[in-house]
């Protein structure tokens, strides 16, 4: 059962391919890209956001009842996220649903004044992407700070973040996948 990648039509175009090879080195397995037009939900005019829950009830809809994707699906959107008590999230994943988001809307430099680079923003893409489908593979959180499973709360403590899953994680994911 392979995972899937759902590249939002408004998401930043030309960098689905390195982002999909960079999450594959990360994982150890290759996501193949789908390409469907889908409409994203739950947006929220005073906050100006969408709530993440609502986008993954439609993916939930989607791969259930009118598409038939195997294995987990993660939608990537530039639409800024939050979820209920959260100011913003990074991304969101339903693990029991298979399906997950991810928001490149704060992993771009220019969110935060600096100078775009598209290195940078697939590097981002890729971790929060490589961490959200590592949910959907049965991965939790990780206390690691240079873990892809630990979870930032800041664009710095993304940063510190290292492209790939530490021993513990890595050997978590192989028992899950021999399990
Ligand atoms: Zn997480
Ligand atoms: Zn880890």
């Amino acid at each position: 059962m392979g995972i899937n990648i759902l590249w939002d039509q408004q998401a930043p175009g030309g960098i689905e391919l390195p982002v999909v090879r960079m999450i594959a080195m990360i994982l150890g397995q290759e996501p193949g890209l789908v390409e469907y037009p889908f409409l994203i939900d739950g947006y929220d005019r005073n906050r100006n956001q969408h709530d993440a829950q609502k986008i993954l009830d439609r993916l939930q809809d989607t791969i259930t009842r009118r598409y038939t994707i195997s294995g987990p699906l993660l939608l990537v959107t530039s639409r800024d996220l939050y979820v209920n008590g959260c100011d913003f999230v990074f991304g969101l994943a339903r693990p029991a649903c298979g399906v997950a988001v991810v928001s490149t809307a704060r992993l771009g430099n220019d969110y935060y004044g600096r100078m775009p680079d598209d290195a940078d923003l697939i590097d981002r893409t890729a971790k929060e992407g490589a961490h959200e489908l590592g949910h959907l593979l049965r991965l939790a959180h990780c206390e690691n700070p240079e873990c892809v499973m630990f979870q930032p709360r800041t664009y710095d403590e993304l940063d510190r973040k290292k492209k790939m899953l530490c021993p513990v994680c890595r050997e978590a994911l192989a028992s899950r996948r021999e399990g």
